[in-house]
C-alpha cells in the first residue's frame, strides 16, 4: 500500500532510497558530499518531515527533536555507532532512532585486521620505497624490517559484534587472543574458538597451540603484541566504564614497546596527543587508525608528523567502506537497506506498531510500558 511520508536524508545513501520512493514516500536528499550545516537539518526537520536519515557526521540533539515536535517520528542512522545522537534527548522527546548493526560487522573486522597487517609488515613504507626508486638492494635487514603477525598475541578491547568477528580473523593467523570487555563476555564463543585452536593443533596443522581467554584491561595491554579496539564511544556520564580517552598516557604506557595499536572504533577513544607522543618517543611500536578525535583529520594534527609516518597508518574512516556493505538495498546485506528498513518499520507501524519489537530501533527503553 503506497504511503505518503516525507523524509529528509542528510546524504545520498544510493538506490535504497528508491524503495521508499516506490512506496510513495517523498524523499529529499542533501545533494552535497559534505555534511549539511546543523541549521539546515533543523530547518528541514521544522518543515514537517516524518523521518530523518542521518550519518555519524550529523549532531542530533534536543534542538533537532524540538524542531520536529508533532511530526518527526523516526531518525534512521546510517551506521552502527550512534554517539552523534543524544539518546537522553531522543528519549525525552520519545523519538525512536535506528541503526545498521550487523551488516557492517565483517567488513569492519576484516579492515581492522588488514590495517594491523599493513602496519606490522610496513607495507605502506615498503611500497613508497619501490615507487620512489629508493629500493637500491636486497639486504637481510636494511633499510628496515617489519614484525610477523602469525602466532603473536592480540588483545581485543570490546567483544561485541565487531570484536568477535575480528577474533575469527585472528584464528587463521594462529594468534593468542586476550579479550577484555567489562560489560559483555561471550564465554561460549571463547570456548568455540578454543576448540578450533585445539583441533588445529591436534590435527598437526600448527606446532604451538593457541589460547583465548578474558583478562583484565591492564593485563591485556601488558601482554599483547597487538591491541585492537572495538568499543562504542561512551562519555563519562554515559557508562560506568566509559571509553572516552580509554587510551591515554597512562594506558599507552602499559603497552609493550614492541606493541601496535589498531583503532577502528571511534576517534575520541584514543587521546591523540598522548598517542602522537607515544609514537614519537617509542613507548609503542606503531598505530593504525581509521577514526579521529576530529574528522576529517585536521591539517595540523600531531599524527601527521613526518617523523612517525613509518609507524602510523592513517585511514579516512573507511572500515565499513566496501561496496555491498555500504550500498546494498537488501537489509540483510547493506547499511543502506537496513537504514531504510528501520525507517519504514517505524513509519509504517511494522511489528504491530510495537517499537520495542523493531529489531533496528536502538532506544527501546523509551517505549517500554
Ligand atoms: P557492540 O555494541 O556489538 O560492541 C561493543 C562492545 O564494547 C560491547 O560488547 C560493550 O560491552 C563493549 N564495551 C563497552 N564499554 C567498554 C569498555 N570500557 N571497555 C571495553 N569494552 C567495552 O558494537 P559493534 O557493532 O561491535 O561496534 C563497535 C563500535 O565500532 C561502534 O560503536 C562504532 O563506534 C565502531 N564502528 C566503526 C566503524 C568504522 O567505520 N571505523 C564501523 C563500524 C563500527
Amino acid at each position: 500500500m503506497p504511503k505518503h511520508f516525507r523524509v529528509f536524508a542528510t546524504c545520498d545513501i544510493g538506490e535504497a532510497i528508491e524503495l521508499l520512493v516506490k512506496r510513495g514516500y517523498e524523499v529529499e536528499i542533501y545533494p552535497q558530499p559534505e555534511a549539511p550545516p546543523k541549521s539546515l537539518i533543523v530547518e528541514r526537520v521544522r518543515s514537517g518531515i516524518d523521518g530523518l536519515i542521518t550519518t555519524l557526521r550529523d549532531p542530533i540533539d534536543a534542538e533537532i527533536f524540538e524542531a520536529g515536535k508533532g511530526h518527526l517520528k523516526v531518525v534512521a542512522q546510517y551506521a552502527v555507532g550512534f554517539d552523534n545522537i543524544d539518546r537522553v534527548d531522543a528519549n525525552r522527546y520519545k523519538i525512536p532512532f535506528t541503526h545498521t548493526a550487523d551488516v557492517l560487522t565483517e567488513a569492519t573486522a576484516e579492515f581492522a585486521f588488514f590495517i594491523l597487517g599493513a602496519l606490522a609488515r610496513k607495507m605502506w613504507t615498503a611500497e613508497h620505497l619501490t615507487r620512489e626508486n629508493k629500493w637500491g638492494y636486497w639486504h637481510p635487514y636494511l633499510p628496515f624490517l617489519g614484525d610477523e603477525v602469525t602466532g603473536k598475541t592480540v588483545a581485543v578491547i570490546g567483544t561485541g559484534r565487531i570484536g568477535l568477528a575480528f577474533i575469527k580473523k585472528c584464528v587463521g593467523f594462529d594468534m593468542n587472543v586476550l579479550c577484555y570487555d567489562p560489560a559483555y563476555q561471550n564465554h561460549s564463543f571463547v570456548k568455540s574458538i578454543q576448540e578450533i585452536f585445539d583441533l588445529r593443533h591436534a590435527r598437526g596443522l600448527v606446532r604451538e597451540k593457541s589460547t583465548i581467554k578474558y583478562v583484565a584491561f591492564e593485563d591485556a595491554l601488558r601482554q599483547a603484541d597487538f591491541v585492537s579496539v572495538h568499543v562504542p564511544l561512551l562519555k563519562e556520564d554515559e557508562s560506568d566504564t566509559p571509553t572516552y580517552h580509554l587510551f591515554n598516557e597512562e594506558t599507552l604506557r602499559h603497552m609493550k614497546r614492541t606493541a601496535y595499536l589498531v583503532n577502528t572504533s571511534r576517534g575520541p577513544v584514543v587521546e591523540e596527543s598522548a598517542l602522537a607522543r607515544a609514537l614519537r618517543e617509542n613507548w609503542i611500536a606503531g598505530a593504525a587508525l581509521d577514526v579521529y578525535e576530529k574528522e576529517p583529520l585536521p591539517p595540523d594534527s600531531p599524527l601527521r608528523d613526518p617523523a612517525i609516518s613509518d609507524r602510523c597508518r592513517l585511514m579516512p574512516h573507511f572500515a565499513s567502506a566496501a561496496r555491498i556493505t555500504r550500498l546494498s538495498a537488501d537489509p540483510e546485506k547493506g547499511m543502506a537497506g537496513r537504514c531504510v528498513q528501520g525507517l519504514m518499520d517505524v513509519l509504517e507501524g511494522n511489528y504491530g506498531g510495537d517499537i520495542t519489537k523493531m529489531p533496528y530501533v536502538v532506544n527501546k527503553e523509551a517505549f517500554t510500558k
